[in-house]
């Protein structure tokens, strides 16, 4: 790209930070003014909950960008509407000959991106889409026979064996900055002028923008040398909790997978682990769209599921009579986020115990998830459903018990979420209708009536999923 435009705007998406963005550095590097942009997209909000907390978040993040920006003498221009009809309205008005932005790997933002484009270059403005979200992306890992990977352990040893220096080396944003487009500051619209009202965001321990990032990544980083270690208990402060900044970028990929490599430990590399399952059900969903809708392996995507609704609800709602799948449930509908390890046992709960299609757990997930992604999500939905793409075999089921006791054993984190349960001695809490009558009395609990009774009998329905799987 040697052009030099006269006027660029550069349009923020699930990039919501100024340092180590591709777009920002590429629109100010080749341009002489740079304006950057947001569009609250009206075909995404408009069938959103009023009280959607991720608006919120976004607005908030919007808002303390556009305060660094108007200090740095520029604005963050804020509208909206369709950005099919934004974008190229604003590149019209600002004398704009070139838009920029980051790449986005799902289907309807690939649909959306296409048109804008075309829409511009209808008007001779270029449209540029760079890098960003991943450290991969597209085709640049593939297998030996030029194969996108459908098995994790493979792609992760060709992803490091891809990486060089280069791909994790930072964009010096604010050494360009100068060519940032001077204005003065415009009004934003107010969450209430969105449509939207405000969520129970401020309540819950979870800070909007790249100040809120920080001060998340600052804590993990004292504790990554122990993320191996402790990573898979819930009830222990041993993950990051920073995948609603990876989610809408408020973070950099790069500075994070960085500082992993570079850190090396056991704790880090773990994490990088983990980094690179990122990337690897990004690139699964650009080469296989239809996972959307369908089940990666196509012989199963009709298993035919028995779907009790009101089985649905009681797993939703948290009323299942298992406690970690319980709290787990509690855990997202009370904060909008679930433990990775509570992802995956309420998900096999929901499809092997309750034999309910995946696609239900899936929209709800994305319901309620702060962090939801398309491709993070639909990849571990189809994990545990083991319909898709290295997924978990489907004789291998979760006993929602024996993961209880491994991984909350002292039942630290059923108390936080399943209060009602709190009194029983560490050792029923995983299983309370196990208990005596008396244990259950000395405990203060009248199960059925403060707890429900287990819904099914995982070693029944255990039996069940077997055979609706070799069917
Ligand atoms: P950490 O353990 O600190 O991991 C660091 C980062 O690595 C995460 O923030 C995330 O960006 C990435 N990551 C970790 N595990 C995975 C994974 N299995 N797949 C892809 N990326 C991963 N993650 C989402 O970001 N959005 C989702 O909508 C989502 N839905 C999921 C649904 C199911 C059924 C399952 C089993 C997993 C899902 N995950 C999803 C993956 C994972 O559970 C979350 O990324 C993780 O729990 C977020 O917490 P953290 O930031 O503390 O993670």
């Amino acid at each position: 790209m040697s052009k030099r435009y006269r006027a660029a705007l550069v349009w923020l998406r699930r990039d919501l930070r100024l340092d180590d963005h591709a777009a920002f550095y590429h629109a100010l590097k080749h341009s002489e003014a740079v304006a950057p942009v947001f569009v609250f997209d009206a075909a995404i909000l408009d069938a959103l909950p009023r009280d959607d907390r991720r608006v919120d978040f976004i607005h908030q993040s919007v808002a303390a960008l556009k305060a660094e920006l108007n200090a740095l003498g520029g604005d963050l221009l804020v509208r909206q509407g369709l950005p099919v009809d934004e974008i190229p309205r604003l590149a019209a008005a600002l004398g704009a000959d070139a838009v920029f932005c980051n790449r986005d790997y799902e289907p309807a933002a690939r649909e959306r991106d296409a048109e804008v484009a075309r829409r511009l270059s209808e008007n001779g403005v270029a449209f540029h889409a760079a890098k960003d979200q991943v450290i991969f992306d597209t085709d640049e890992v593939l297998t030996g026979a030029g194969k996108p990977f459908s098995v994790f352990t493979p792609y992760k040893n060709a992803w490091l064996k891809a990486l060089t220096p280069f791909h994790l080396q930072a964009y010096p944003v604010r050494r360009y900055l100068g060519a940032l487009m001077p204005r003065t500051p415009e009004a934003m619209p107010s969450l209430a002028d969105i449509g939207f009202a405000a969520s129970d965001l401020s309540s819950l321990p979870v800070r909007p923008g790249a100040a809120g990032a920080e001060a998340l990544f600052a804590d993990f980083a004292d504790r990554i040398e122990r993320y191996k270690a402790q990573r898979d208990f819930p009830g222990v402060k041993g993950v990051s909790y920073l995948s609603v900044h990876l989610r809408f970028g408020t973070f950099s990929i790069r500075q994070l997978a960085a500082y992993a490599w570079h850190d090396g430990g056991e704790g880090a590399m773990t994490w990088l682990s983990e980094l690179i399952w990122r990337d690897f059900y990004q690139q699964v969903l650009w080469h296989r769209p239809d996972v959307m809708e369908h089940a990666f392996k196509p012989e199963y995507d009709a298993l035919p599921f028995p779907n009790d609704a009101e089985w649905f609800d009681a797993w939703r709602d948290g009323r299942t009579g298992y406690p970690l799948v319980d709290a787990a449930m509690r855990q997202l509908n009370r904060s909008g986020y679930m433990h990775n390890r509570l992802r995956m046992v309420a998900a096999s709960f929901l499809v092997k115990d309750l034999l309910i299609d995946w696609r239900w757990g899936e929209r709800y997930f994305a319901e309620k998830l702060l962090d939801f992604d398309l491709a993070a999500n639909n990849g571990g939905w189809q994990w545990a459903a083991s319909t898709g793409c290295d997924a978990q075999p489907y004789f291998r089921i979760f006993n929602p018990v024996s993961q209880s006791e491994k991984f909350d054993p002292d039942g630290r984190f059923i108390r936080r979420y399943v209060p009602e349960l709190a009194r029983l001695p560490d050792k029923l809490i995983h299983a309370p209708w196990l208990a005596r009558p008396e244990q259950l009395a000395d405990a203060g609990v009248r199960l059925g009536r403060d707890y429900p009774q287990p819904l099914v009998d995982h070693a029944v329905q255990r039996e069940l999923a077997l055979a609706l799987f070799k069917r």
